[in-house]
């Protein structure tokens, strides 16, 4: 049974899901879709994935495919009360689900959640980072064999899904939800672009116009993260370790220099590499007094937050979700929100567009999963061609675009080689 904050909250978080379902004609029309089919009925979903009112549209798609959904969030600062309230109270149109998170929950209650919906004996395992993935593995493996296999939505899940895979320690098929194209162009690039700008502008509610903005990695998301900076009027330094990114970044008209030549210039700094002490104790001195400093990749390591606990002097609450650390070279630097993904821990992270292009691809996925996993191997799968370009076609038709399409002459042509 549910393990949430405070069910009172219900109606707040049932008005987020309203707002975010009419902005989600994807899912939508792939809920009507389930509603005649059942694809899922009889199949049990655990689900752990950050849980705010997009992802709560999505549980609900798959209940109403026919899931018995056990879900829980990926980040214990993502995590909404009310939306989880919701989700677990029902609605006029949906049942109520079982729901295990809490917002700023503890490690131990976090990992108790996600224990708690994976003791459920799910079929599939939707992921947000690996979270469920690693404890089935290392802690729960008895549960291993009634897992048909699962679905990773971010970059890092995907990578650690592969490492798995490389020393034959992964047991099921999981499929990349997050190398689709239609989930990677659009969500880390333009969702992460704009989210994390929503994070940062409500939390600081300073101006980027005039600053200097540093972006450590030149990923998809980085990219999406510097060309907003631009817009806003920064002036944009990047940071990379990869020769060829560097070199785009450099093309698309950004400064490239190493963090310890960034670091003393920048006004603003964003990591979104996925790595680890990105930002740590050979830079902190060289920052400057005031620098803003937050993260939008995976994880609190890219801001070395554990060493800067112990080498900064004294630390102050200097506003919700921004804490400055005092150093003792008497300089004061501002984190935001602990130092964890600043979209989604201090924002609502990626606009309903996006996450109905993400979630479309998470339910196709799932389904192709069960339909074929007779035929899909223990390892990571990529999400079948024919899926990215449904979604993309649903996109097009939900924004009233048309495209062009070859005639049978244009097709012999391009596929002639005389
Ligand atoms: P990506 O692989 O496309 O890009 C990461 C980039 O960082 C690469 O170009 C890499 O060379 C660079 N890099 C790695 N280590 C570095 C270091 N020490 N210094 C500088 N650059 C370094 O990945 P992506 O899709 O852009 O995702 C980046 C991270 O963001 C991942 O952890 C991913 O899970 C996460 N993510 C977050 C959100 C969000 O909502 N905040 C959305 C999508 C992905
Ligand atoms: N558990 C990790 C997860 C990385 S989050 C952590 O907390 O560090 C990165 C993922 O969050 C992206 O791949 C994106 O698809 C997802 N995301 C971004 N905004 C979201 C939103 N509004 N609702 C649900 N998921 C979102």
């Amino acid at each position: 049974m549910s393990d949430i904050r405070n069910p009172a909250l219900y109606e707040s978080g049932e008005r987020k899901i309203q707002w975010a379902a009419r902005n989600m004609p994807l899912l939508a029309a792939i809920s009507a879709e389930f509603e005649k089919t059942q694809p899922f009925r009889g199949v049990k979903i655990a689900l752990s994935v950050h849980m705010e009112a997009k992802t709560a549209q999505l549980c609900r798609v798959l209940a109403r495919g026919g899931a018995e959904m056990h879900v829980t969030g990926c980040n214990p600062l993502s995590t909404q009360d009310d939306v989880a309230a919701a989700l677990a109270h029902g609605s006029a149109t949906d049942a109520p689900l079982d729901v295990y998170a809490y917002h700023a929950a503890t490690p131990e209650e976090y990992e108790r959640h996600l224990i708690a919906v994976l003791e459920t004996a799910p079929n599939i395992v939707i992921d947000d980072g690996g979270d469920l993935v690693n404890l089935l593995h290392r802690k729960l493996t008895h549960l291993l064999p009634q897992v048909f296999g699962g679905c990773e939505e971010t970059t890092t899940g995907v990578m650690r899904l592969h490492a798995m895979a490389a020393d034959g320690t992964l047991k099921y098929p999981v499929i990349a939800v997050n190398n689709a194209k239609c989930k990677y162009l659009f969500d880390n690039r333009y969702g992460t672009g704009q989210s994390v700008w929503d994070g940062i502008n409500r939390t600081t509610n300073l101006i980027v116009a005039g600053k200097i903005v540093v972006v450590a990695g030149y990923g998809w998301c980085g990219r999406g993260i510097a060309l907003r900076a631009r817009g806003f009027g920064a002036r944009v330094i990047v940071t990379e370790i990869d020769p060829v990114r560097a070199l785009e970044a450099r093309m698309d008209g950004y400064d490239v220099v190493p963090m310890t030549a960034a670091a003393p210039l920048g006004d603003i700094f964003v990591t979104a590499t996925g790595c680890r002490d990105v930002i740590t104790v050979e830079h902190f001195d060289l920052l400057k007094d005031g620098a803003v400093l937050c993260n939008a990749g995976h994880f609190n390591v890219e801001i070395a937050m554990d060493v800067l606990e112990g080498y900064a002097e004294s630390k102050y609450e200097a506003r919700q979700n921004i804490v400055g650390y005092n150093l003792k070279n008497g300089n004061t630097i501002f984190i935001l929100a602990e130092g964890r993904l600043v979209n989604l821990a201090s924002g609502d992270g990626h606009p309903a567009e996006i996450m109905d292009m993400s979630f479309a691809i998470q339910a196709l996925s799932a389904r192709y999963l069960l339909e074929n996993r007779a035929d899909l191997t223990a390892g990571v799968h990529d999400v079948p061609e024919a899926i990215d370009e449904k979604v993309a076609r649903m996109k097009l038709a939900a924004s009233g675009l048309a495209i062009d399409a070859l005639t049978p002459e244009q097709e012999k042509y391009l596929h002639s080689w005389a």
